[in-house]
């Protein structure tokens, strides 16, 4: 067993870069939770951070507010995501327009999934764009973008195939993509040999891993069949019968994801996108164990010394 697997190695924190993902508040509460989060994951320094789009654009003006906020009111560079459900393409240009007056320079382009959920057939607006890869390319015609899109390291649960995966993947990165980040997973091999797989398709921008760390085990199983994303027997293992307990389960929690982003770290991986959930203590303690700190953090530790 490897007992140091978990300190902190120095050479880390200069290696790895993380951007972080939040969703739009619905309500005061969410509100100043979120900025709670922000307020405290700001001094890591994340390369951007995100802010989601609703189904059918249903937090078009929440998520406009929260990344105009971002802009105005921190250092960080915000990403606004972006989908193509419900909607003409006139109006997906015009939420581009209006993020991009706004100063927004970052984008992560979706296709979506229908207003009904995950897992819901698909239509694709009439006189919309059908997809990410049509999407990236307006953007792309708009202005001159950094363009994130999605990546499925266990395939997209719509998808008959890896090979039609990697087409869709292969045309956004055509279209002009800088990256893909990924939907969560927990089994790194699998991660491994979708870039490798990605690699031999031709595909070369860089595929960040997106990382969940498991707030709530029974809510992320639940989530996780829905989108086709497998928890492996190990995992299900290390949170039986926390349910009731939250100390404990955040503790197991922080030690998962640290180890899972450690083992990326030594495969060579130095970017990681994480899900936060707009919360910020697994995330924060998690980059404390990579080495991400925060000046405030070292300046009162070498006042200390
Ligand atoms: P695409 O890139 O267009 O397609 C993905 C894959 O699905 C393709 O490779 C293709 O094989 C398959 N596929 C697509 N359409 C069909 C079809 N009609 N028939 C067969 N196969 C098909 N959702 C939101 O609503 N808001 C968000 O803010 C959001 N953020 C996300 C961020 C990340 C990093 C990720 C990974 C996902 C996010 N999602 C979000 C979820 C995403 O919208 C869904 O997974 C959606 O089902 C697919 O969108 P996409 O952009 O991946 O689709």
């Amino acid at each position: 067993m490897n007992q140091f697997r978990f300190s902190r190695r120095p050479d880390i924190g200069d290696k790895v870069r993380v951007s972080f993902e939040f969703f739009p508040p619905k309500n005061d509460e969410m509100e100043a939770r979120l900025w709670d989060t922000v307020t405290r994951l700001e001094p890591l320094k994340p390369k951007f951070v995100s802010v989601t789009y609703g189904a059918g654009g249903s937090t078009r003006e929440r998520t406009a507010r929260t990344v105009k906020r971002i802009l105005n009111e921190t250092t960080m560079t915000p990403a606004a995501h972006m989908t193509c459900v419900d909607a003409a393409r006139h109006e997906v240009d015009a939420v581009i327009r209006e993020f991009a007056d706004m100063g927004v320079k970052r984008f992560v382009a979706l296709r979506g999934d229908p207003a009904e959920g995950v897992g819901a057939a698909y239509r694709p607006h009439p006189e919309g764009y059908a997809n990410g890869a049509e999407l990236v390319d307006a953007l792309k015609g708009a202005g001159d973008f950094d363009i994130s899109v999605s990546a499925y390291p266990e395939k997209h649960p719509e998808s008959p195939d890896f090979a039609t995966d990697f087409d869709m993947l292969k045309r956004k990165a055509d279209n002009g993509a800088t990256r893909a980040i990924t939907q969560f997973f927990f089994d790194n091999d699998l991660y491994e040999r979708y870039v490798e797989r990605a690699r031999r398709a031709g595909i070369y921008i860089p595929i960040v891993p997106g990382i969940l760390p498991v707030h709530n085990f029974t809510q992320v199983a639940n989530f996780s069949a829905r989108c086709g994303a497998l928890v492996p027997a190990w995992l299900a293992e290390r949170f039986d019968g926390l349910q009731n307990d939250p100390q404990t389960h955040a503790l197991v929690a922080s030690a998962v994801a640290a180890e899972q982003v450690l083992d990326l770290v030594e495969r060579g991986v130095g970017d990681f996108h994480f899900y936060t959930m707009n919360r910020a203590d697994l995330v924060f303690a998690i980059c404390h164990m990579i080495g991400i700190r925060s000046h405030e953090v070292e300046a009162a530790g070498s006042a200390a010394a």
